[in-house]
Protein backbone atom coordinates (compact mmCIF):
# COMPACT_ATOMS: atom_id res chain seq x y z
CA UNK A 1 0.00 0.00 0.00
CA UNK A 2 1.15 3.26 -0.73
CA UNK A 3 0.49 5.40 2.52
CA UNK A 4 1.35 9.08 3.59
CA UNK A 5 1.60 10.23 7.06
CA UNK A 6 0.73 14.42 7.43
CA UNK A 7 2.66 15.61 10.17
CA UNK A 8 5.91 13.42 12.12
CA UNK A 9 5.46 14.19 15.47
CA UNK A 10 5.28 11.26 18.08
CA UNK A 11 2.54 9.74 16.43
CA UNK A 12 3.52 10.10 12.33
CA UNK A 13 6.78 8.83 12.71
CA UNK A 14 6.36 6.14 15.01
CA UNK A 15 3.40 5.30 12.43
CA UNK A 16 5.42 6.11 9.08
CA UNK A 17 8.53 4.30 10.73
CA UNK A 18 6.56 0.73 11.70
CA UNK A 19 4.43 0.84 8.46
CA UNK A 20 7.50 0.80 6.24
CA UNK A 21 9.16 -1.90 8.43
CA UNK A 22 6.12 -3.67 7.31
CA UNK A 23 6.42 -3.44 4.02
CA UNK A 24 4.45 -0.71 2.76
CA UNK A 25 5.46 2.52 0.44
CA UNK A 26 5.10 5.12 3.03
CA UNK A 27 5.86 8.60 2.73
CA UNK A 28 6.10 10.98 5.55
CA UNK A 29 5.25 14.38 4.97
CA UNK A 30 5.57 17.42 7.41
CA UNK A 31 5.57 21.70 6.80
CA UNK A 32 8.49 21.85 9.37
CA UNK A 33 11.53 21.43 6.49
CA UNK A 34 13.97 21.44 9.13
CA UNK A 35 12.45 18.58 10.65
CA UNK A 36 12.07 16.87 7.08
CA UNK A 37 15.89 17.17 6.37
CA UNK A 38 17.04 15.97 9.89
CA UNK A 39 15.18 13.32 9.12
CA UNK A 40 16.10 12.43 5.59
CA UNK A 41 19.67 12.47 7.36
CA UNK A 42 18.96 9.00 9.11
CA UNK A 43 21.48 10.89 12.06
CA UNK A 44 20.21 9.36 15.50
CA UNK A 45 20.71 12.96 16.86
CA UNK A 46 19.14 14.58 14.23
CA UNK A 47 16.46 12.34 14.69
CA UNK A 48 15.85 12.25 18.76
CA UNK A 49 15.84 15.63 19.55
CA UNK A 50 12.62 15.99 17.71
CA UNK A 51 11.47 12.04 18.69
CA UNK A 52 13.55 10.00 21.25
CA UNK A 53 11.78 6.60 21.39
CA UNK A 54 14.06 3.63 21.74
CA UNK A 55 14.08 1.62 18.92
CA UNK A 56 12.95 4.15 16.30
CA UNK A 57 16.12 5.24 15.07
CA UNK A 58 16.81 1.72 13.95
CA UNK A 59 13.89 1.50 12.11
CA UNK A 60 14.23 4.66 9.96
CA UNK A 61 18.05 3.34 9.58
CA UNK A 62 16.40 0.10 7.86
CA UNK A 63 13.75 1.26 6.12
CA UNK A 64 14.84 4.89 4.50
CA UNK A 65 15.16 5.68 0.90
CA UNK A 66 13.65 1.95 0.64
CA UNK A 67 10.34 1.91 1.73
CA UNK A 68 10.23 4.97 3.96
CA UNK A 69 10.75 9.00 2.52
CA UNK A 70 10.57 11.99 3.94
CA UNK A 71 9.06 14.79 2.22
CA UNK A 72 7.64 18.66 2.39
CA UNK A 73 5.84 18.25 -0.92
CA UNK A 74 2.66 17.74 -0.42
CA UNK A 75 2.08 17.54 -4.23
CA UNK A 76 4.53 14.93 -4.79
CA UNK A 77 3.43 12.55 -2.21
CA UNK A 78 -0.07 12.13 -2.30
CA UNK A 79 -0.38 11.17 -6.29
CA UNK A 80 -1.63 7.52 -5.73
CA UNK A 81 -1.83 7.31 -2.76
CA UNK A 82 -4.19 3.80 -0.82
CA UNK A 83 -4.24 5.77 2.75
CA UNK A 84 -3.35 9.74 4.22
CA UNK A 85 -3.03 9.26 7.79
CA UNK A 86 -3.68 13.02 9.60
CA UNK A 87 -1.41 13.23 12.83
CA UNK A 88 -1.11 16.77 13.37
CA UNK A 89 -1.12 18.39 16.60
CA UNK A 90 -4.64 18.82 18.35
CA UNK A 91 -3.95 21.49 21.11
CA UNK A 92 -6.28 22.66 23.84
CA UNK A 93 -8.21 25.88 24.00
CA UNK A 94 -8.26 28.69 26.16
CA UNK A 95 -11.91 27.37 27.04
CA UNK A 96 -10.83 23.23 26.97
CA UNK A 97 -12.18 22.69 23.41
CA UNK A 98 -9.71 21.31 20.85
CA UNK A 99 -7.99 24.08 18.81
CA UNK A 100 -8.05 22.51 15.28
CA UNK A 101 -5.92 25.01 13.55
CA UNK A 102 -3.25 22.69 12.77
CA UNK A 103 -5.69 20.30 11.51
CA UNK A 104 -8.04 22.24 9.35
CA UNK A 105 -4.96 23.94 7.77
CA UNK A 106 -3.39 20.84 6.95
CA UNK A 107 -7.24 19.16 5.62
CA UNK A 108 -7.70 22.38 3.13
CA UNK A 109 -3.92 22.30 1.53
CA UNK A 110 -4.67 18.61 1.26
CA UNK A 111 -8.32 18.80 -0.50
CA UNK A 112 -6.29 21.48 -2.73
CA UNK A 113 -3.87 19.04 -4.00
CA UNK A 114 -6.09 16.14 -4.43
CA UNK A 115 -8.90 18.22 -6.61
CA UNK A 116 -6.20 18.01 -9.26
CA UNK A 117 -5.05 13.96 -8.46
CA UNK A 118 -4.70 12.18 -11.56
CA UNK A 119 -5.28 8.84 -10.37
CA UNK A 120 -8.69 8.45 -9.36
CA UNK A 121 -8.96 5.43 -7.46
CA UNK A 122 -10.29 5.18 -3.95
CA UNK A 123 -8.52 6.65 -0.99
CA UNK A 124 -8.95 7.06 2.87
CA UNK A 125 -8.32 9.75 4.71
CA UNK A 126 -7.57 8.88 8.02
CA UNK A 127 -7.53 10.42 11.59
CA UNK A 128 -4.88 9.56 13.77
CA UNK A 129 -4.98 12.68 15.58
CA UNK A 130 -6.84 12.63 18.43
CA UNK A 131 -10.08 14.93 17.33
CA UNK A 132 -13.78 15.94 18.64
CA UNK A 133 -16.15 13.28 18.05
CA UNK A 134 -17.48 14.61 14.67
CA UNK A 135 -14.52 15.44 13.12
CA UNK A 136 -14.23 12.20 10.59
CA UNK A 137 -17.21 13.87 8.95
CA UNK A 138 -15.92 17.41 9.16
CA UNK A 139 -12.95 16.33 6.75
CA UNK A 140 -15.29 14.64 4.33
CA UNK A 141 -17.25 18.31 4.15
CA UNK A 142 -13.73 19.89 3.57
CA UNK A 143 -12.92 17.20 1.02
CA UNK A 144 -15.99 17.76 -0.89
CA UNK A 145 -15.78 21.49 -0.62
CA UNK A 146 -13.09 21.33 -2.80
CA UNK A 147 -14.60 19.05 -5.73
CA UNK A 148 -12.02 15.59 -3.96
CA UNK A 149 -14.08 12.74 -5.25
CA UNK A 150 -13.34 8.57 -4.84
CA UNK A 151 -12.90 8.77 -1.56
CA UNK A 152 -13.37 7.93 2.29
CA UNK A 153 -12.89 9.13 5.91
CA UNK A 154 -12.01 6.69 8.75
CA UNK A 155 -11.12 7.47 12.46
CA UNK A 156 -8.34 5.20 13.79
CA UNK A 157 -6.82 6.93 16.70
CA UNK A 158 -3.35 6.34 18.06
CA UNK A 159 -2.85 4.41 22.02
CA UNK A 160 0.01 4.78 21.72
CA UNK A 161 2.09 5.52 25.09
CA UNK A 162 5.51 7.63 24.83
CA UNK A 163 9.20 6.11 25.89
CA UNK A 164 7.58 2.84 24.20
CA UNK A 165 5.98 3.95 21.21
CA UNK A 166 7.37 1.90 18.65
CA UNK A 167 6.44 -1.47 20.81
CA UNK A 168 3.03 -0.55 20.77
CA UNK A 169 2.99 0.69 17.40
CA UNK A 170 4.45 -3.02 16.53
CA UNK A 171 1.74 -4.84 19.06
CA UNK A 172 -0.70 -2.41 20.16
CA UNK A 173 -3.46 -3.83 22.28
CA UNK A 174 -5.96 -3.06 19.90
CA UNK A 175 -6.40 -1.31 16.77
CA UNK A 176 -9.53 0.80 16.14
CA UNK A 177 -10.47 1.52 12.55
CA UNK A 178 -14.02 3.52 12.09
CA UNK A 179 -15.01 3.68 8.59
CA UNK A 180 -18.86 3.54 6.16
CA UNK A 181 -18.34 1.63 4.29
CA UNK A 182 -16.82 -2.15 3.20
CA UNK A 183 -14.44 -0.52 1.01
CA UNK A 184 -12.82 1.94 3.41
CA UNK A 185 -12.52 -1.01 5.91
CA UNK A 186 -10.83 -3.31 3.32
CA UNK A 187 -8.13 -0.17 2.29
CA UNK A 188 -7.63 -0.37 6.34
CA UNK A 189 -7.39 -3.75 6.26
CA UNK A 190 -4.51 -4.18 3.70
CA UNK A 191 -2.77 -1.39 5.64
CA UNK A 192 -3.16 -3.20 9.49
CA UNK A 193 -3.26 -7.17 7.78
CA UNK A 194 -0.40 -7.93 10.11
CA UNK A 195 -2.91 -7.37 13.12
CA UNK A 196 -6.28 -8.46 11.53
CA UNK A 197 -7.34 -11.89 13.07
CA UNK A 198 -4.58 -12.01 15.41
CA UNK A 199 -4.43 -13.91 18.14
CA UNK A 200 -4.14 -11.55 20.66
CA UNK A 201 -4.77 -7.61 19.07
CA UNK A 202 -8.37 -6.51 18.95
CA UNK A 203 -9.01 -5.14 15.84
CA UNK A 204 -12.20 -3.38 15.80
CA UNK A 205 -14.18 -1.82 13.19
CA UNK A 206 -17.09 0.75 14.21
CA UNK A 207 -18.06 3.70 12.83
CA UNK A 208 -15.94 7.20 12.67
CA UNK A 209 -17.89 8.92 15.70
CA UNK A 210 -18.03 5.61 17.91
CA UNK A 211 -13.79 5.55 17.03
CA UNK A 212 -13.48 8.93 17.74
CA UNK A 213 -15.31 8.60 21.32
CA UNK A 214 -13.21 5.58 22.24
CA UNK A 215 -9.98 7.56 21.99
CA UNK A 216 -11.41 10.25 24.72
CA UNK A 217 -13.17 7.64 26.90
CA UNK A 218 -10.10 5.53 26.64
CA UNK A 219 -7.83 8.83 28.34
CA UNK A 220 -9.94 10.10 30.51
CA UNK A 221 -10.76 6.48 32.29
CA UNK A 222 -6.93 5.98 32.66
CA UNK A 223 -6.64 9.90 34.33
CA UNK A 224 -9.72 9.39 36.53
CA UNK A 225 -8.36 5.67 37.92
CA UNK A 226 -4.71 7.90 38.40
CA UNK A 227 -6.72 10.89 40.31
CA UNK A 228 -8.58 8.47 42.02
CA UNK A 229 -5.93 6.88 43.48
CA UNK A 230 -3.77 10.45 44.14
CA UNK A 231 -7.27 11.89 45.28
CA UNK A 232 -8.34 9.11 47.82
CA UNK A 233 -5.60 6.48 48.30
CA UNK A 234 -2.75 9.18 48.67
CA UNK A 235 -4.99 11.26 51.42
CA UNK A 236 -5.93 8.41 53.63
CA UNK A 237 -1.96 7.37 53.42
CA UNK A 238 -0.84 11.44 54.19
CA UNK A 239 -3.93 11.93 56.89
CA UNK A 240 -4.64 8.64 58.55
CA UNK A 241 -2.32 7.60 60.98
CA UNK A 242 -0.47 4.25 60.78
CA UNK A 243 -2.03 3.83 56.94
CA UNK A 244 1.05 2.54 54.86
CA UNK A 245 -0.10 3.43 51.17
CA UNK A 246 2.23 0.87 49.51
CA UNK A 247 0.34 -2.24 51.28
CA UNK A 248 -3.01 -0.31 50.72
CA UNK A 249 -2.40 -0.12 47.25
CA UNK A 250 -0.87 -3.84 47.04
CA UNK A 251 -4.04 -5.34 48.87
CA UNK A 252 -6.57 -3.14 46.85
CA UNK A 253 -5.32 -4.22 43.44
CA UNK A 254 -4.67 -7.58 44.08
CA UNK A 255 -8.26 -8.05 42.85
CA UNK A 256 -8.17 -9.29 39.67
CA UNK A 257 -10.50 -6.41 38.72
CA UNK A 258 -8.54 -3.76 39.51
CA UNK A 259 -5.26 -2.67 37.49
CA UNK A 260 -2.28 -2.34 39.35
CA UNK A 261 -1.08 0.23 36.45
CA UNK A 262 -2.23 3.83 37.53
CA UNK A 263 -2.46 2.78 41.11
CA UNK A 264 1.18 4.02 42.00
CA UNK A 265 0.29 7.84 43.55
CA UNK A 266 2.07 10.92 42.09
CA UNK A 267 2.70 14.28 41.61
CA UNK A 268 0.60 14.22 38.96
CA UNK A 269 0.17 12.57 35.32
CA UNK A 270 1.58 15.02 32.08
CA UNK A 271 2.10 14.65 28.58
CA UNK A 272 0.67 15.78 25.65
CA UNK A 273 -2.63 13.90 25.66
CA UNK A 274 -4.40 13.40 29.11
CA UNK A 275 -5.05 17.00 30.42
CA UNK A 276 -5.92 18.27 26.96
CA UNK A 277 -8.09 15.21 26.37
CA UNK A 278 -10.35 15.49 28.95
CA UNK A 279 -10.58 19.21 28.60
CA UNK A 280 -12.05 18.54 25.13
CA UNK A 281 -14.42 16.02 26.05
CA UNK A 282 -15.61 18.02 29.70
CA UNK A 283 -16.04 20.56 26.49
CA UNK A 284 -17.85 18.02 23.96
CA UNK A 285 -20.00 16.87 26.50
CA UNK A 286 -21.38 20.64 27.96
CA UNK A 287 -22.41 21.14 24.91
CA UNK A 288 -24.84 18.64 24.72
CA UNK A 289 -25.86 19.08 28.34
CA UNK A 290 -24.05 16.37 30.25
CA UNK A 291 -23.29 16.67 33.27
CA UNK A 292 -19.49 17.38 33.65
CA UNK A 293 -18.68 16.49 37.27
CA UNK A 294 -16.84 13.56 37.66
CA UNK A 295 -14.75 14.57 35.10
CA UNK A 296 -13.96 17.83 35.82
CA UNK A 297 -12.76 16.33 39.69
CA UNK A 298 -10.37 13.99 37.41
CA UNK A 299 -8.74 17.11 36.07
CA UNK A 300 -8.63 18.82 39.52
CA UNK A 301 -6.83 16.49 41.19
CA UNK A 302 -4.46 15.74 38.72
CA UNK A 303 -3.70 19.67 38.62
CA UNK A 304 -3.90 19.89 42.48
CA UNK A 305 -1.03 16.88 42.40
CA UNK A 306 1.95 18.51 40.82
CA UNK A 307 2.42 20.73 43.35
CA UNK A 308 0.64 20.48 46.05
CA UNK A 309 3.84 18.81 47.75
CA UNK A 310 5.65 22.02 47.90
CA UNK A 311 2.73 23.89 50.16
CA UNK A 312 3.22 20.06 52.48
CA UNK A 313 6.90 20.80 52.62
CA UNK A 314 6.06 24.74 53.97
CA UNK A 315 3.04 23.75 56.67
CA UNK A 316 4.00 20.02 57.41
CA UNK A 317 7.90 20.12 57.01
CA UNK A 318 8.51 23.82 58.19
CA UNK A 319 10.80 24.60 55.65
CA UNK A 320 10.97 27.74 54.00
CA UNK A 321 11.90 28.24 50.72
CA UNK A 322 13.10 31.29 50.15
CA UNK A 323 16.69 32.24 48.73
CA UNK A 324 17.16 27.92 49.26
CA UNK A 325 18.37 25.97 46.31
CA UNK A 326 16.47 22.81 45.70
CA UNK A 327 17.46 20.47 42.95
CA UNK A 328 14.72 19.10 40.56
CA UNK A 329 15.11 15.34 39.36
CA UNK A 330 13.11 14.27 36.35
CA UNK A 331 11.96 17.05 34.25
CA UNK A 332 10.35 14.89 31.42
CA UNK A 333 6.47 13.91 31.93
CA UNK A 334 7.88 10.38 32.58
CA UNK A 335 10.99 8.37 32.28
CA UNK A 336 12.22 7.49 28.45
CA UNK A 337 11.42 10.68 26.50
CA UNK A 338 12.48 14.11 26.26
CA UNK A 339 8.97 15.13 25.76
CA UNK A 340 8.14 18.05 28.29
CA UNK A 341 4.57 18.74 27.13
CA UNK A 342 2.54 19.20 30.34
CA UNK A 343 5.13 17.36 32.31
CA UNK A 344 4.46 18.61 36.27
CA UNK A 345 8.18 19.64 36.56
CA UNK A 346 6.88 22.82 34.80
CA UNK A 347 4.79 23.79 37.69
CA UNK A 348 6.83 22.38 40.54
CA UNK A 349 9.75 24.61 39.14
CA UNK A 350 7.16 28.07 38.55
CA UNK A 351 6.08 27.31 41.83
CA UNK A 352 9.41 27.08 43.48
CA UNK A 353 10.29 30.09 41.68
CA UNK A 354 6.96 31.83 43.06
CA UNK A 355 8.42 30.80 46.44
CA UNK A 356 11.58 33.01 46.38
CA UNK A 357 14.19 30.00 45.93
CA UNK A 358 17.32 31.24 45.06
CA UNK A 359 18.26 28.44 42.57
CA UNK A 360 16.74 25.03 41.02
CA UNK A 361 19.38 22.79 39.65
CA UNK A 362 17.35 20.66 37.45
CA UNK A 363 18.30 17.77 35.97
CA UNK A 364 17.30 14.85 33.19
CA UNK A 365 19.17 12.34 31.48
CA UNK A 366 16.86 12.88 28.31
CA UNK A 367 14.98 15.97 28.82
CA UNK A 368 18.06 18.80 30.03
CA UNK A 369 17.72 20.54 26.39
CA UNK A 370 13.98 20.71 25.71
CA UNK A 371 13.33 21.89 29.34
CA UNK A 372 15.91 24.61 28.58
CA UNK A 373 13.66 25.47 25.63
CA UNK A 374 10.67 25.27 28.00
CA UNK A 375 11.93 27.94 30.19
CA UNK A 376 13.74 30.19 28.15
CA UNK A 377 14.54 33.01 29.94
CA UNK A 378 13.37 35.41 27.54
CA UNK A 379 9.86 34.41 28.29
CA UNK A 380 10.53 34.99 32.43
CA UNK A 381 13.51 36.36 33.82
CA UNK A 382 12.97 33.54 36.71
CA UNK A 383 14.22 31.28 34.59
CA UNK A 384 17.84 32.49 34.59
CA UNK A 385 18.19 30.90 38.31
CA UNK A 386 17.86 27.28 36.38
CA UNK A 387 20.67 25.50 36.16
CA UNK A 388 20.74 22.36 34.04
CA UNK A 389 22.87 19.51 35.19
CA UNK A 390 24.27 15.99 33.58
CA UNK A 391 23.53 13.48 36.74
CA UNK A 392 21.40 13.51 39.65
CA UNK A 393 24.64 13.84 41.87
CA UNK A 394 25.81 16.89 40.80
CA UNK A 395 22.44 18.38 40.77
CA UNK A 396 21.88 17.62 44.50
CA UNK A 397 25.37 19.01 45.43
CA UNK A 398 25.27 22.41 46.93
CA UNK A 399 21.35 22.50 47.76
CA UNK A 400 18.78 22.72 50.05
CA UNK A 401 15.92 19.90 49.15
CA UNK A 402 15.32 17.60 46.16
CA UNK A 403 11.66 17.25 44.49
CA UNK A 404 11.74 14.15 42.62
CA UNK A 405 9.50 14.84 39.70
CA UNK A 406 9.81 11.79 37.21
CA UNK A 407 9.79 8.28 37.82
CA UNK A 408 13.60 7.40 35.91
CA UNK A 409 14.81 4.04 37.12
CA UNK A 410 18.21 6.07 38.54
CA UNK A 411 16.15 7.65 40.77
CA UNK A 412 14.62 4.62 42.47
CA UNK A 413 16.15 4.17 45.87
CA UNK A 414 19.12 6.59 45.71
CA UNK A 415 19.16 7.24 49.29
CA UNK A 416 22.93 6.48 49.14
CA UNK A 417 23.35 9.00 46.77
CA UNK A 418 21.44 11.94 48.64
CA UNK A 419 23.57 10.91 52.20
CA UNK A 420 26.74 10.65 50.31
CA UNK A 421 26.46 14.19 48.71
CA UNK A 422 24.06 16.49 51.21
CA UNK A 423 24.30 16.47 55.10
CA UNK A 424 21.12 16.83 56.86
CA UNK A 425 19.14 19.27 57.83
CA UNK A 426 17.79 18.29 53.95
CA UNK A 427 14.14 18.24 52.51
CA UNK A 428 13.12 15.28 50.10
CA UNK A 429 10.00 15.69 48.43
CA UNK A 430 9.62 12.45 46.48
CA UNK A 431 6.93 13.11 43.73
CA UNK A 432 6.70 9.30 42.79
CA UNK A 433 7.79 7.70 45.75
CA UNK A 434 10.88 6.51 44.32
CA UNK A 435 13.25 5.95 47.96
CA UNK A 436 11.87 3.14 49.46
CA UNK A 437 14.53 3.36 52.45
CA UNK A 438 13.80 6.26 53.13
CA UNK A 439 13.36 5.55 56.70
CA UNK A 440 17.00 5.01 56.54
CA UNK A 441 17.06 8.87 55.29
CA UNK A 442 15.06 9.78 58.22
CA UNK A 443 17.25 7.66 60.95
CA UNK A 444 20.29 10.15 59.43
CA UNK A 445 17.92 13.20 60.04
CA UNK A 446 16.64 13.90 56.59
CA UNK A 447 13.41 14.82 56.38
CA UNK A 448 11.07 13.22 54.43
CA UNK A 449 8.13 13.79 52.29
CA UNK A 450 5.88 11.61 50.02
CA UNK A 451 2.82 11.63 48.12
CA UNK A 452 0.84 8.93 50.31
CA UNK A 453 2.79 9.76 53.27
CA UNK A 454 2.86 11.61 56.71
CA UNK A 455 5.83 14.18 56.73
CA UNK A 456 8.85 12.03 58.04
CA UNK A 457 11.07 14.60 60.22
CA UNK A 458 14.01 13.67 62.50
CA UNK A 459 12.99 12.83 66.08
P1 LIG B 1 3.52 16.56 17.53
O1 LIG B 1 3.30 17.97 17.91
O2 LIG B 1 4.66 15.78 18.12
O3 LIG B 1 3.67 16.46 15.95
C1 LIG B 1 2.81 17.07 15.05
C2 LIG B 1 3.56 17.36 13.73
O4 LIG B 1 2.65 17.93 12.79
C3 LIG B 1 4.71 18.35 13.87
O5 LIG B 1 5.89 17.77 13.33
C4 LIG B 1 4.26 19.55 13.02
O6 LIG B 1 5.34 20.20 12.37
C5 LIG B 1 3.36 18.88 12.02
N1 LIG B 1 2.43 19.78 11.35
C6 LIG B 1 1.74 20.85 11.86
N2 LIG B 1 0.98 21.40 10.90
C7 LIG B 1 1.17 20.68 9.76
C8 LIG B 1 0.66 20.78 8.42
N3 LIG B 1 -0.22 21.69 8.08
N4 LIG B 1 1.10 19.87 7.52
C9 LIG B 1 1.99 18.92 7.85
N5 LIG B 1 2.51 18.79 9.11
C10 LIG B 1 2.10 19.66 10.03
O7 LIG B 1 2.15 15.81 17.84
P2 LIG B 1 1.95 14.28 18.30
O8 LIG B 1 2.37 14.12 19.72
O9 LIG B 1 2.51 13.39 17.27
O10 LIG B 1 0.36 14.21 18.30
C11 LIG B 1 -0.37 14.20 17.10
C12 LIG B 1 -1.81 13.82 17.41
O11 LIG B 1 -1.86 12.50 17.95
C13 LIG B 1 -2.50 14.72 18.43
O12 LIG B 1 -3.85 14.82 18.10
C14 LIG B 1 -2.36 13.93 19.72
O13 LIG B 1 -3.40 14.22 20.63
C15 LIG B 1 -2.48 12.50 19.23
N6 LIG B 1 -1.82 11.51 20.07
C16 LIG B 1 -0.61 11.75 20.60
C17 LIG B 1 0.01 10.79 21.40
C18 LIG B 1 1.36 11.05 22.04
O14 LIG B 1 1.72 10.30 22.95
N7 LIG B 1 2.12 12.02 21.63
C19 LIG B 1 -0.63 9.57 21.65
C20 LIG B 1 -1.87 9.34 21.07
C21 LIG B 1 -2.46 10.33 20.28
Amino acid sequence: MKIVTIGTGYVGLVHAAVCSEYGHDVYAHDIDRKKIADFTTGRSELIEKYVNEPGLVNIIRETLGKSLHFSDDLEAVLEGTDAIFMCLPTPSDVDGSTNLTFYNAAAESIAEVLAHRQDKRRFVLVNKSTVPIGTARHLEDIMKAHGVDNFGVASNPEFLAEGTAVASARRPDRVVVGCDCKEDFNILRRVYSQFVHHVRIKYIETTPETAEAIKYVANTMLLTYISFWNGVGAKIGENMPNVNIDDLRLGVTSDDRISTWGSFVSNGAGGSCFGKDISSLIYQLRRVNVSTKMLEASFEVNEHQKVYLIDRAITEGGFKFNNKTVAVLGLAFKKHTNDMRDASSIKVIESLLGKGVAAIHAYDPLANQSAAEVFDPSKNVLFEKIKYFDSAKEAIAGSHALFVSSDCEEFRGFSRTIEDTVKPPYLVMDGRRMIPDYNELVAKSYTYLAVGSMVMTPE
